[in-house]
This record gives C-alpha cells, sequence and structure tokens, in this order.
C-alpha cells in the first residue's frame, strides 16, 4: 500500500484551541477557549453586506480584493497609525488575517528559511511557518513584563534567518510591545535584513496607559514590514474571513497571486460590509471598543484572582493568560480539562502556546464575551476557589 500522507501532514494536527471548542460544545460548556468574539455586531457591517447581497454583488471581486475596500483600509490605516499606503498596489484582502499571514509566507520565504517567533506564540503563525517548509526559532518572553533583551535576538540569529513575526498586541500573552522594544527590533531588522511580519489582528484592543503603534510607521521599516491586520475582531465578525497584508508593490503583487490561487477572492458582499464599517465607524467606535473590553478584562481578572487563578493582567488582546498550579492535573491540558469539567467553562491549555514541555501550569482565557455570559463564567470559576 503506497498511499499514504504527505510528509507535511504533521504541521496542521488540529489545534487545541479547536480541541477545547469541541469538547465545550459537547459538554454545552461557556466557551472561553477560541476566540471567538460573538459580540454584537455593528448594524452599520450588517447593512453594508446585505444591501449587497441584494444589489447583486454576489460574484468575484478582484484578487486583491473590492477596491472600495481597499480604499477604505488606507484611508483608516492613515488616519489611525499614520500609514501611507497605495491602495493599487500595497493591500491585499484575504480570507482573514490567516489568509493573509499564508500567503505572504509561501510568497516571501524558502524552504529552510528560519524566521524568529516570541513565545508564547499563536499556533497558527508556527503551522504557519511549517506550510512554508521555514523553520521557527524561538525567543521566550516571561511573565509578568514579557521583555526581551537584544542579546536575546542576537543568540537566535543565524544567516538562514530571513523574518521575524511580531504579534502586538500579543495572543495569548496581551503583551503590547513598547516604543523601544520597537525600536530594537527594527534596528536588529535593518541590521540582519530581515522582513517583519506583524499580526496587529487586536490592534484596538488596547487598554490604559499603552499605544498601538504599526510597525511599518517606524522610520526605514515600510519596505521590509509586511502589515497584518483584518476585520474579524475589530467588527466582532470572526466568521466573515476578511483580514489584509499591506506591504511594498514588490511583495504584494506576488502576495496577491497567492491569494488568487488559493482564495481566488475573500466573501465578496462581506468586503463591502466592511469597508462600510470602516468608512462610517470612526474614532468613537474603535475607543469604545477599548473601553468596553478593558472593563470586561478588569471583570475578568478580578474574578481570576479571587478563584485563586492568577492572572497576568494583559495590556491589549482580549485574551488573558492565569496561573493554575493550583488545579489537580500534571500537564496544562489535564488543568484546563479540569476546569471545564468541574466548572463548565473552556480555556487553553498554555502548552498550546508553547514548544514541548512548557506552558504546563498556565492556560488562556478568552474574554470576548457578553457581559451576562462572562459574569456566568465569572461566577462558575469560583468553585475552584
Ligand atoms: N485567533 C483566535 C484564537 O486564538 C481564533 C483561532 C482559530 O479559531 N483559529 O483563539
Amino acid at each position: 500500500m503506497s498511499l499514504a500522507l504527505s510528509s507535511r501532514h504533521g504541521c496542521v494536527l488540529q489545534s487545541e484551541i479547536r480541541n477545547m471548542s469541541i469538547e465545550c460544545s459537547r459538554i454545552g460548556g461557556i466557551n472561553l477557549s477560541q476566540g471567538v468574539c460573538d459580540t454584537p455586531i455593528s448594524p452599520v457591517v450588517v447593512q453594508g453586506a446585505s444591501e449587497s447581497i441584494a444589489r447583486g454583488l454576489n460574484t468575484y471581486t478582484h484578487y486583491a480584493g473590492l477596491f472600495q475596500l481597499r480604499e477604505a483600509i488606507a484611508e483608516k490605516q492613515k488616519k489611525y497609525s499614520g500609514m501611507e499606503c497605495d491602495p493599487e498596489q500595497e493591500i491585499i484582502v484575504s480570507a482573514g488575517a490567516t489568509g493573509a499571514l499564508y500567503c505572504s509566507f509561501q510568497a516571501l520565504l524558502d524552504p529552510g528559511d528560519e524566521v524568529i517567533v516570541f513565545e508564547p506564540y499563536y499556533g497558527y503563525h508556527i503551522s504557519t511557518l511549517h506550510a512554508a517548509e521555514a523553520v521557527p526559532v524561538y525567543v521566550q518572553l516571561d511573565p509578568p513584563g514579557w521583555t526581551f533583551a537584544i542579546e536575546d535576538l542576537e543568540r537566535v540569529v543565524t544567516p538562514k534567518t530571513r523574518g521575524i513575526i511580531l504579534n502586538t498586541p500579543a495572543n495569548p500573552s496581551g503583551k503590547v510591545f513598547s516604543p523601544s522594544e520597537l525600536t530594537l527590533i527594527a534596528d536588529f531588522a535593518e541590521r540582519y535584513d530581515l522582513f517583519v511580519f506583524t499580526d496587529e489582528i487586536y490592534e484596538h484592543f488596547i487598554y490604559t496607559g499603552h499605544e498601538h503603534r504599526s510597525f511599518a510607521t517606524l522610520p526605514g521599516m515600510k519596505e521590509r514590514t509586511i502589515t497584518i491586520s483584518g476585520a474579524s475582531k475589530t467588527f466582532s465578525v470572526t466568521g466573515w474571513r476578511i483580514g489584509y497584508a499591506i506591504c511594498d508593490a514588490r511583495w504584494a503583487k506576488t502576495i496577491g497571486y497567492f491569494n488568487d490561487l488559493v482564495y481566488v477572492c475573500a466573501p465578496a458582499p462581506l468586503q463591502a460590509g466592511v469597508a462600510k464599517g470602516m468608512r462610517e465607524l470612526g474614532e468613537d467606535y474603535y475607543l469604545g471598543l477599548a473601553r468596553e473590553y478593558e472593563t470586561k478584562r478588569d471583570r475578568f481578572c478580578q474574578a481570576l484572582s479571587r478563584a485563586g487563578l492568577p492572572p497576568y493582567i494583559p495590556d491589549g488582546s482580549y485574551y488573558v493568560l492565569a496561573d493554575v498550579s493550583c488545579v489537580p492535573g500534571s500537564t496544562g491540558k489535564e488543568r484546563a480539562m479540569h476546569i471545564l469539567h468541574t466548572t463548565g467553562v473552556a480555556s487553553v491549555p498554555g502548552s498550546a502556546f508553547y514548544q514541548d514541555g512548557k506552558g504546563e501550569s498556565i492556560v488562556r482565557f478568552c474574554f470576548a464575551k457578553e457581559d451576562a455570559i462572562l459574569d456566568e463564567a465569572c461566577s462558575r470559576l469560583q468553585i475552584l476557589g
């Protein structure tokens, strides 16, 4: 029998985030594992999509996305991050930020290329590197500060290093990279001539005392930065799969060809819905989002402390890592399962965000939930205390 899976099949095992979601729905629990984000969607965005379906915008769009959406992205970038980009040549709309990342790696990385990743990491970044036969190289960040020094980067760089992934605000730690850390990464990227692949999907989930800076706006960084973000979290449309990559036209062209190859285009009417949202929802909307989520963060972190699961308070994103060493179990998975089966609240084992053998005494919770559900989760967790 010679039928067999490909040699790279091992890079796409079912993610632990999905495993926990499935187990959670099997027992009818509250899903704080997957970053589903089922908070209400703005009527403007819904209207933009439904009107487009009714008007007949139901066929393929340009493979790089509807021009009206690319224009809206360029305007939003300029207004909120000061980034200038050309909607004709420098933006590729893809099937979520995940699609944009996949196409970017396919376009810019060769087999064997090394890419520096901060750990704890978002597992899809690693699997997407593996799918391009690139090699992740890790720099570990430790709580509570999740900081690093230039020596940590110097230690892992080799002649094969081609890039670095910068996820800020970060999943799962909620770290917001400071201005001095960004400068340090910029100098390093310049010195070793590296691409910087950003994941800025949580750019508007940013809490008091912190600011999001788009890495591409640092002096000299535009041509080496692939800025990746999307509508999923900002507009509560995780299932719509609308994300994008912004970069120099030399890279965007081929990223676009890969996008065409894999997705043809992102869903047409949903692109229109997001374009309308971007055009019509202003600063109040984004600031309101940050305030709303900061309240959720505070409320949920207090509940974790009361339950004896000390949280590492996030500065951004909508996840929180908590220390669960007091929960029965010898691995992160056993502890997350214990929490799920005793309280009905699902989390993700910390080990999903680390290489083998680490993260066993932490779990990640997602607090992107409506307040009533979050309150119910908070009270259920108290059984552990
Ligand atoms: N980004 C979200 C998370 O970290 C969703 C992941 C997913 O379902 N792929 O949970």
